[in-house]
């Protein structure tokens, strides 16, 4: 398994490791790795992030659970481009990262009923 790190330390965040089978340092992944993918899911069972769902499935020894509408404000979104972490409610707010300004894949908002609560 590899893990990438933030390319850029000492920025003053806390430390963010994102887990699975990553094939760059923006967080893409084998399963999604459009110029879009970029973000970053932590996930609610085990609190580690990783790229997709799918890479939680291959590389995680559990079943996945989701967000509840109780935890929208728990950061859980990270931004492969400036490693920036978004809560929830503001991921689904924006298309677009708010610190950078790379637009994130609209194609995720499919997704949402696998990580949150809808
Ligand atoms: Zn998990
Ligand atoms: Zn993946
Ligand atoms: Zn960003």
């Amino acid at each position: 398994m590899t893990s990438y790190e933030p390319p850029r330390g000492g920025s003053g965040g806390p430390a963010v490791r994102v887990l699975g089978p990553t094939v760059d340092d923006q967080t893409r992944c084998f399963h999604y790795a459009g110029p879009l993918d970029v973000i970053a899911i932590r996930f609610h069972c085990c609190g580690e992030f990783y790229p997709c769902f799918r890479c939680h499935a291959d590389a995680a020894d559990h079943a996945l659970s989701v967000w509840p509408r109780a935890e929208f404000d728990t950061h859980a979104l990270l931004c492969g481009v400036c490693w920036s972490t978004l809560s929830i409610s503001e991921y689904r707010a924006t298309d677009a990262c708010p610190y950078c300004g790379t637009g994130f894949n609209p194609g995720c908002s499919l997704h949402y009923p696998l990580y949150f609560a809808e």
